[in-house]
C-alpha cells in the first residue's frame, strides 16, 4: 500500500519532499501533497504511469552540464512513487546519516527483479541520471515497451550518498563532466565496490538487503572507467563468465550475445571486458579479461547464482554522451528481458537447486589466465610516446584527432587456479569467534546454526607461515600458508555450523575457505589467531627444554636437524621457541583457524 511508499519509508516529511519536487514536476508536487493520507488523512489514488512523461532532471534541464544533488534524487524517488506500482523504498542509512533510497517498480506481483545500482563510486554518476531518464521512459512505454509486464525492477540511483555529498570540480580530472561530481568512496573511506564479501559498511548492507529481500536475476552495476584514450564508448563485463557445471555461465554468454550487437545498433562501439592495458604505458600490451573475486558486485552476484554486468562508460566521453550509452545498455538489457527474464529466473532456481548439492566435490573458484590470446582490432588514437623533461620518465600523448585501429592481444582464456574440497557436512566457526562471524552469514542470507559444546571429528587449518600485507580497504590482510589436517576438537560455547547443503553455498566457501581470497581469515578478521597470548620467561624456557631433553633423548637429534635447516633458529630465542612449542605449557591455538571442516551435517 501507499504507506510503505515514499513518505514513511523515506523520512522525509511532506513539506520538504514538496518543495523539492516543486523545482521539478507541478503535477508530482500536488500528488506528493495527497499522500499525506499516510498519516492518517485521506490517500489519494496513485497515479496512472503516463505521469512519469513529466519527470526531468537536473542534467537533463542543464544541457548535461551538470548532475543534481542528492536531494534531488530522493525528490525523483519520491515522485515516481505516486505513480501506480512503483515505490520509493529506504534500504539503508549511510554512516552519515543519510538514507539510502531505492525505486522500485512492480507492476505485476512475482516478476522476476532486475537490481540497477548506481553511483556505488559517487564520482562516476552518469548511471544516475541515465537511470531515472530510463525508468521514467520504461514506464510511459517509450523504450523497451512491454518490459515492465515481464520483470520488476529496483534501482539506486545513488549507492553511495555520503561520497555523493563530497561535491566538487576536482574529483575526477580524467573524466569529462559533469562540472561537478562526487568521490569515490563512501565517508568512512571505503571502497564500497571491494565490499561485497566482508560487508563492512552500510551501503553494502543495503545491496545484501536487496538481494535477500528481492532475490534479483540480475545485478547490474553502473561505472565511469579511469585509463588511456580511445574511440571505444563503453565497456560491459558478464559475469558470470568462468566455467561452470551449470547453465548459469551459457546464459551470460547468451545474453552477452543478445546485448553487445544492439548496442553496436544502437550507435555505440562497446567491447566486453575492462579496458585497461596490461602495460599501463604501452597500448599495443593489449588487455585481460579474467573473472575477478566476488568482492566486486558483478561477481558476487554470479556467486549467489544470478546474472551481474558491470557496466563502464569511457571517462573521456563527455558526461551526455556517457549517459546516452548507460542508457541505451539498459535498453538493450531490458529489450532482452522481454524475452529472456523467464529463462534467467529458471536457471537462477536450477542454480540454487544444484548449488545446495555440491558437498563433497572438488570446485575450482577462482580462475586465471592462459598464455594463450587472441588478436583484436581496437578503436585508439595516435599515439607517442615522449620523453619527460620534468620526471625524465616517458609519458603517452594521445591525439584525439586521429582515430587509429590498434590489433593488440586480448587474453581471455581461462584455467583453474584455485579449486577447494567442498566439506560433506559444512563449516563450523567456534564459539569465541561466531558472534563476529553470524551477523555477515546473515547478511548475506547464509542459514546457520548453534551447536552445543560437543567433541566432534572435524578437519582443522592450522597456518604454518603468516605475513601481513599493507592496509587495504582498512583492513590488515595476512598472507597464510597451512593446510586441513583431521582432529577431533571439543568446541567451545558459542559455536555455529554452517551446513553446505543450501543455495549460497559457494559463497559459503568464498567466505570461509582460507585458499579463497576473500575469505574472512584473508581480510584478516582472524589476525588475533596468530598473535602468542601467553609467554614463558627465557629463564624457565632454558629449564623446561632441560627436562624436555631429559625426558625425551631423540628430541635432540630432532633439535639438531631443526636448527640446521631453519634460519630462525640461529637465534637463541629462536631454539628456546622450538622447545616452547613441544612443551604442554603451549597455547595450541596459535595459528589455528576457528573455522573447521566438517564431514557430516550436524543435527543438533
Ligand atoms: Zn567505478
Amino acid at each position: 500500500m501507499r504507506c510503505v511508499g515514499p513518505l514513511v519509508v523515506s523520512g522525509v516529511s511532506a513539506v520538504s519532499a514538496v518543495s523539492a519536487v516543486s523545482a521539478v514536476s507541478v503535477g508530482f508536487a500536488a500528488s506528493v501533497v495527497s499522500a499525506l493520507g499516510c498519516s492518517g488523512a485521506k490517500v489519494a489514488p496513485k497515479l496512472p504511469a503516463t505521469a512519469a512523461a513529466s519527470l526531468t532532471t537536473v542534467a537533463e534541464r542543464s544541457g548535461y552540464v551538470r548532475t543534481g544533488r542528492y536531494d534531488e534524487a530522493i525528490a525523483l524517488c519520491d515522485q515516481l512513487a505516486e505513480i501506480d506500482g512503483v515505490f520509493c523504498d529506504r534500504i539503508g542509512t549511510t554512516g552519515e546519516d543519510r538514507k539510502i533510497i531505492a525505486v522500485r517498480i512492480a507492476k505485476h506481483p512475482n516478476l522476476p527483479v532486475i537490481y540497477i545500482q548506481a553511483g556505488i563510486h559517487a564520482g562516476e554518476i552518469e548511471g544516475k541520471d541515465a537511470g531515472f531518464a530510463f525508468l521514467r521512459d520504461l514506464l510511459v512505454g517509450k523504450v523497451a515497451p512491454g518490459a515492465l509486464d515481464h520483470v520488476s525492477v529496483v534501482f539506486v540511483p545513488v549507492l553511495n550518498p555520503d561520497g555523493h555529498e563530497r561535491f566538487g570540480p576536482n574529483h575526477r580530472p580524467n573524466q569529462r563532466g559533469p562540472e561537478e561530481m562526487g568521490f569515490r568512496t563512501n565517508g568512512a573511506r571505503q571502497n564500497v565496490n571491494r565490499d561485497f564479501m566482508k560487508a563492512d559498511t552500510a551501503e553494502a548492507h543495503a545491496v545484501l538487503g536487496v538481494m535477500r529481500t528481492h532475490d534479483p536475476v540480475l545485478l547490474i552495476d553502473l561505472h565511469t572507467t579511469d585509463g588511456a584514450k580511445f574511440e571505444q564508448d563503453i565497456s560491459l563485463n558478464f559475469a558470470p563468465s568462468a566455467p561452470r557445471a551449470d547453465q548459469l555461465e551459457e546464459t551470460a554468454v547468451s545474453f552477452h550475445d543478445r546485448v553487445m550487437p544492439r548496442m553496436t545498433a544502437l550507435g555505440h562501439l562497446p567491447v566486453d571486458f575492462y579496458p585497461a592495458f596490461i602495460d599501463d604505458e604501452n597500448p599495443m600490451s593489449g588487455f585481460e579479461t579474467g573473472e575477478a573475486p566476488p568482492r566486486f558486485s558483478q561477481i558476487y552476484a554470479a556467486t549467489r547464482g544470478r546474472l551481474g554486468l558491470l557496466v563502464e562508460t569511457h571517462s573521456w566521453r563527455t558526461f551526455k554522451q556517457r549517459a546516452e550509452s548507460t542508457y541505451h545498455t539498459l535498453q538493450a538489457v531490458f529489450e532482452a528481458a522481454i524475452t529472456d527474464a523467464a529463462t534467467w529466473r529458471s536457471v537462477a532456481n536450477d542454480v540454487s537447486r544444484t548449488d545446495a548439492k555440491l558437498g563433497g566435490s572438488k570446485l575450482t573458484l577462482m580462475w586465471k589466465l592462459t598464455k594463450q590470446s587472441v588478436e583484436i582490432a581496437f578503436r585508439g588514437y595516435a599515439f607517442e610516446k615522449r620523453t619527460s623533461e620534468l620526471t625524465g620518465g616517458t609519458w603517452l600523448v594521445y591525439d584525439e584527432t586521429k582515430p587509429e585501429i590498434w590489433k593488440v592481444p586480448l587474453f581471455k582464456d581461462l584455467e583453474p587456479a584455485i579449486t577447494v574440497d567442498v566439506p560433506r557436512g559444512g563449516f563450523v566457526i567456534d564459539g569465541g569467534f561466531a558472534k563476529a562471524v553470524a551477523p555477515i552469514l546473515a547478511r548475506h542470507g547464509i542459514q546457520y546454526r548453534p551447536i552445543a559444546p560437543r567433541s566432534l571429528a572435524l578437519e582443522t587449518f592450522r597456518v604454518t607461515k603468516v605475513t601481513f600485507q599493507p592496509p587495504y580497504e582498512g583492513r590488515t590482510r595476512p598472507t597464510i600458508a597451512g593446510a586441513w589436517i583431521a582432529e577431533t576438537r571439543t568446541l567451545d560455547h558459542g559455536a555455529i555450523f554452517i551446513p553446505i547443503d543450501q543455495p549460497l553455498a559457494r559463497l559459503i566457501l568464498h567466505l570461509l575457505d582460507p585458499a579463497l581470497p576473500d575469505a574472512l581469515v584473508n581480510w584478516g578478521m582472524f589476525n588475533a589467531a596468530f598473535e602468542q597470548k601467553e609467554y614463558m620467561e627465557p629463564y624457565v624456557a632454558e629449564e623446561e627444554a632441560r627436562k624436555l631433553l631429559a625426558k625425551d633423548p631423540s628430541l635432540r637429534a630432532q633439535f639438531d636437524a631443526a636448527v640446521a635447516a631453519d634460519p630462525e633458529l640461529a637465534r637463541p630465542e629462536g631454539k628456546l621457541k622450538w622447545f616452547y612449542q613441544r612443551h604442554p605449557a603451549w597455547d595450541e591455538r596459535v595459528n589455528l583457524l576457528p573455522v573447521f571442516r566438517v564431514g557430516d551435517s550436524l543435527h543438533l
